[in-house]
C-alpha cells in the first residue's frame, strides 16, 4: 500500500485502487491518517467503498452539524442549482446572500454585530477579520495564542501556532506576538492559577505592543480541544477594551451550536468585536463569514473582496442549515448529549490510567491520552492506537493536538448513537492500553 497511515486497517481491493490513484495525483500535503475511502454518508454514519459502516464522531472536522446528507439542506441545494449557481456578488446584487446574512445575524442575535463579509472557508473568514482589524485601526501587529489554529493562508498562518510542520519554511510571517493560552492541565496548574498567569502575560504583551487585534479560539480546536476558565475569557475582553485592541473571536470550529450556544463565546457571556465563522454554517458546502459592526467594518469598497463569497448554492445551503439547526433545536441536543457523554467519560477517566483529562462544552469534547495520571506525560502512540482500534470496530475518531482525541459528532446524534460510540471508545481504550 502506497503512503503511510497511522492506522493500519485491513484494506479491500476497491479502497486500495482508489488510494493508489489518489497518491499519484493528489498533492502530498493533503494528509490522511486513516486508509478509509468513504462512499456515502447519512446522519451520523459513513459508509466506505467496501460497504463497511462507521459511526462518525468527527463530522468532517466539525462541519456536518446537521448530519450527513441532510435532506432539508440537499433539497435547498438542488432547488438553487436548478436555477443558477453563481452571480458574482462582487459585481452584482442578489437577494440570497442578503437572506443568508440576515438569517445568520438573527441566529447570532447580538445588536453589536450587524455587518457581514462573505467568503468560502475558515482561513478566509480569519484573513478578512485580520485585514478588517488592520484597516480599521491602521495598526500592524496582532496578538494570538500558543497552540492556536486559525488557518493556513499567510495571514492566518502567521497566527497559527499549532504544529511545527504548518509553519516550517514559510517565514517571514506577518507581525504576531504569541502569548500562553490557559491549557491548565498541561501547565500542571489549577484553572484559576493558569488563568491569572496567562492574563498577566497577555497584559504585559498588550503594554509592549501597539496591537490592532487579538485573535482567540474560545475553545482551542486543533490545539487539543482546550476549554479556558470563564475568568480568562472575561479577562481577555476586559484587557482588549482597556488597551483599545479589537477582540477577534475565531468560531470556525466551535460555532454553529456545537457547544449548545450558537457561538462558543456565548457560554462565557462575552461579546467580541469581530467573529469568524465557516465549517458548519454551510451545511456541508464551502462558506465563510466574518461578522462585526458597521462601525468597525469601515473599510473602503474594494479594500477586500473575492469571487465566490455570496455564492448562491452556498448561501441556499447555509440558510437551510441555519434554519434546520434552529428548528430542530440542535443546540439543546448538543447540551443534552454532551452532558451524557461527559458523565460516562468522567467515569471512564476514573477507571483508566491512560485517560488523563476529559473536558468540553456540548459536543466539543477533548480526551487527553497520557502515559499515566501522575506524570501527565503525553501518549501520542496510545492516542493513535485508540483511534485505529475504534476505526476497526466501526467508529470514526479524530485526533487533536499531540495526544488528544476529540469528539465532535454531528449534532443530530441520538442518545443510542452516543452510547454506542462511548461503548466502542471504551472497548478501544481497553483493547489498546492495558
Ligand atoms: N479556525 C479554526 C478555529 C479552525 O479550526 C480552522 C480549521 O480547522 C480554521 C480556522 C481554518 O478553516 P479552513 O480549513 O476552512 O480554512
Amino acid at each position: 500500500m502506497p503512503g503511510h497511515f497511522i492506522c493500519d486497517l485491513p484494506i479491500g481491493k476497491k479502497s486500495k485502487a482508489i488510494i493508489a490513484r489518489d497518491r499519484k495525483i493528489i498533492s502530498g500535503c493533503t494528509m490522511r491518517d486513516q486508509s478509509i475511502v468513504i462512499k456515502d454518508g447519512k446522519g451520523c454514519y459513513l459508509t466506505d467503498v467496501e460497504g463497511r459502516r462507521y459511526l462518525d464522531f468527527g463530522a468532517g472536522i466539525a462541519v456536518m452539524n446537521v448530519g450527513h446528507a441532510n435532506p432539508y439542506v440537499l433539497s435547498a441545494i438542488r432547488r438553487q442549482a436548478s436555477h443558477m449557481t453563481h452571480v458574482g456578488f462582487a459585481d452584482f446584487f442578489h437577494e440570497l446572500p442578503v437572506i443568508f446574512s440576515e438569517t445568520l445575524m438573527k441566529t447570532i442575535n447580538n445588536k453589536n454585530l450587524d455587518n457581514v463579509f462573505l467568503s468560502n472557508s475558515g482561513t478566509e473568514a480569519v484573513e478578512a477579520a485580520y485585514k478588517c482589524a488592520r484597516w480599521h485601526t491602521k495598526k500592524k501587529r496582532v496578538i494570538a495564542f500558543d497552540h492556536c489554529f486559525h488557518g493556513r493562508t499567510m495571514g492566518s498562518l502567521s497566527m497559527t501556532n499549532s504544529k511545527p510542520v504548518q509553519r516550517e519554511r514559510y517565514a517571514p510571517f506577518l507581525p504576531v506576538t504569541h502569548v500562553p493560552y490557559p491549557y491548565w492541565y498541561r501547565m500542571q496548574m489549577e484553572p484559576e492559577e493558569a488563568s491569572s498567569f496567562c492574563l498577566d502575560k497577555l497584559e504585559k504583551a498588550m503594554k509592549n505592543t501597539d496591537a490592532a487585534a487579538l485573535f482567540m479560539e474560545t475553545i482551542q480546536g486543533e490545539g487539543g480541544y482546550v476549554v479556558p476558565p470563564k475568568s480568562f475569557v472575561k479577562g481577555v475582553r476586559k484587557l482588549c477594551t482597556q488597551h483599545n485592541i479589537l477582540y477577534c473571536d475565531d468560531e470556525v470550529q466551535s460555532g454553529g451550536f456545537r457547544t449548545g450556544k450558537f457561538l462558543a463565546i456565548d457560554n462565557f457571556s462575552v461579546t467580541p468585536d469581530i467573529v469568524s465563522m465557516a465549517k458548519s454554517i454551510g451545511g456541508g458546502v464551502p462558506i465563510g463569514a466574518t461578522i462585526s459592526s458597521k462601525k468597525i467594518m469601515d473599510w473602503a469598497p474594494g479594500a477586500h473582496s473575492n469571487t465566490f463569497g455570496g455564492n448562491l448554492v452556498s448561501c441556499a445551503a447555509g440558510i437551510a442549515a441555519l434554519n434546520y439547526m434552529k428548528k430542530k433545536k440542535l443546540g439543546a441536543n448538543a447540551q443534552r448529549i454532551g452532558k451524557l457523554m461527559m458523565k460516562r467519560l468522567e467515569e471512564m477517566k476514573e477507571q483508566h490510567e491512560t485517560i488523563g483529562d476529559v473536558r468540553g462544552i456540548g459536543l466539543m469534547i477533548g480526551i487527553e491520552i497520557v502515559k499515566d495520571k501522575k506524570s501527565r506525560k503525553i501518549n501520542p502512540n496510545g492516542r493513535d492506537a485508540i483511534q485505529c482500534e475504534a476505526a476497526r470496530r466501526g467508529m470514526i475518531l479524530l485526533g487533536a493536538g499531540k495526544n488528544v482525541i476529540r469528539f465532535c459528532p454531528p449534532l443530530v446524534i441520538t442518545r443510542q448513537e452516543a452510547e454506542r460510540g462511548l461503548d466502542i471508545f471504551e472497548e478501544s481504550v481497553k483493547a489498546t492500553c492495558h
